[in-house]
């Protein structure tokens, strides 16, 4: 039983917990140090505080002290890229994107959160935004909206692919492994790379079966859910991914998820009978594993742009820069602030066009000063990023996945 003795002793508790380090509310760890700043693309861009992680988490706690409302610091929560950077220099271990992700719940319009479930956890509604862009782009309809002048929507339309490609495959369909088996892995298709990017998902069967695994996909929801958290509705995006997981073979040996974003919500929305862990970037899983066989001479200039999600929330971007530059006659050169986002930030380029340029112009800048003829991006948002900004400067540099590249490199 609590009594008056046992409530003497609580603040000498709390003191205790304070002093080892666990706060009782996250924003209470930020201790204003200011080393994050320079990792943060907005306020590299803009050079303005309030676009910045110390200056966000100060204005969330002006918030959650009603000195300001929340449409005060709207605006600058909404131009944060999510891109974790500055996590990766917080020496007080300030969880940001958690933090940033309980800010925006709820704060979507009901309309739009409607809309984003209606549309991306059906398979009818990811099929309808599939066939609209493909046939937008075919036409020419895409080219004619984004001459509107309204950022929003030529920020969305000059980011679709110009060859876009649906994967096409059929529930339970099972790829053979080439030679003897090494293993089984699930697929994981996904709303962009499967209705844009259906070659990037053969190329990553291809390359699982030259290396000796077998891939099933099993049917699964067209959508991880990270779109959802991303923009204030995590709790029906974690129900999302958790659906994604159970769809999946306890048995396999990974769910294979070529898209660096999605990898990293899988595993952070994972439950206890299907282990998170097992979501896994493909050129990863493969490195580790062991490559099988020797790759072709590959006669090519590259860089190695990692997604955010894969460098900063993940930890694994190294591991693809090694698979890379095993690859005979592959020049990899040194890209200047590699670990800058390009801008993409999930849905950003779309929210907040602007920043988003200003963040994108900088990363282009570094693709042009290496003297690349190709970038290589694990992620389908940064592709379409990455592929928009480099048209739009009628540059000849390709963006592309890094299982097109393994993938060709392997084959026969
Ligand atoms: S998540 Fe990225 S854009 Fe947002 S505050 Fe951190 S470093 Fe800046
Ligand atoms: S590095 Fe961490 S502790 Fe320092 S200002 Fe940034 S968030 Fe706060």
């Amino acid at each position: 039983m609590v009594g008056a003795d046992s409530v003497r002793y609580l603040p000498h508790c709390y003191s205790l917990w304070r002093r080892r380090g666990y706060r009782m509310n996250p924003l209470d760890n930020c201790m204003h140090c200011g080393l994050c700043l320079e990792e943060c693309p907005t306020y590299l861009v803009s050079g303005d505080e309030t676009n910045s992680p110390r200056g966000r988490l100060f204005l969330m706690r002006a918030v959650e002290n009603n000195e300001l409302e929340f449409s005060d610091i709207a605006e600058s929560l909404d131009k944060c890229l999510a891109c974790g950077a500055c996590e990766t220099a917080c020496p007080s271990g300030v969880p940001y994107t958690h933090i940033l992700e309980q800010q925006r719940e709820g704060r979507q319009s009901a309309m739009a959160r409607l809309l984003q479930r209606r549309l991306l956890s059906s398979h009818l509604g990811v099929r309808a935004v599939g066939i609209l862009s493909r046939l937008g782009r075919r036409l020419g309809i895409l080219n004619l909206i984004g001459k509107l002048g309204i950022q929003r929507l030529k920020a969305m339309s000059t980011a679709v692919p110009m060859h876009p490609q649906r994967f096409r495959s059929q529930p339970n369909q099972t790829w053979r492994a080439d030679g003897e088996l090494r293993g089984r892995v699930g697929l994981h298709v996904g709303c962009a790379n499967g209705e844009l990017f259906g070659d990037v998902l053969n190329d990553t069967i291809r390359l699982f079966n030259q290396q000796g695994f077998e891939v099933v996909r099993p049917p699964q929801p067209p959508c991880c859910g990270a779109l959802h958290s991303h923009s204030g509705d995590s709790e029906f995006g974690r129900e999302l991914a958790q659906t994604t997981m159970q769809a999946f073979d306890g048995e396999l040996d990974a769910v294979i998820v070529a898209a660096a974003g999605c990898a990293a919500h899988l595993r952070a929305s994972g439950d206890s009978n299907k282990p998170a862990s097992k979501a896994q970037d493909p050129v990863v899983f493969l490195h580790q594993r062991g490559w099988r066989g020797n790759p072709q001479r590959v006669a090519m200039r590259a860089t190695h742009s990692p997604p955010c999600h894969l460098r900063n929330l993940l930890g694994e971007d190294q591991i693809v820069t090694q698979a890379l530059a095993q690859l005979p006659g592959l020049e990899l050169l040194t890209l200047n602030e590699a670990e800058m986002c390009c801008g993409a930030g999930g849905v950003s380029f779309i929210r907040q066009p602007q920043v988003a340029a200003q963040v994108g112009d900088r990363k282009l800048d570094n693709i042009v000063a290496s003297g690349t003829e190709c970038v290589i991006s694990g992620n389908p948002g940064c592709l379409m990023k990455l592929s928009a900004d480099l048209r739009q400067r009628g540059l000849l540099v390709k963006a592309l996945h890094p299982v097109t590249v393994l993938a060709n490199a392997f084959s026969d």
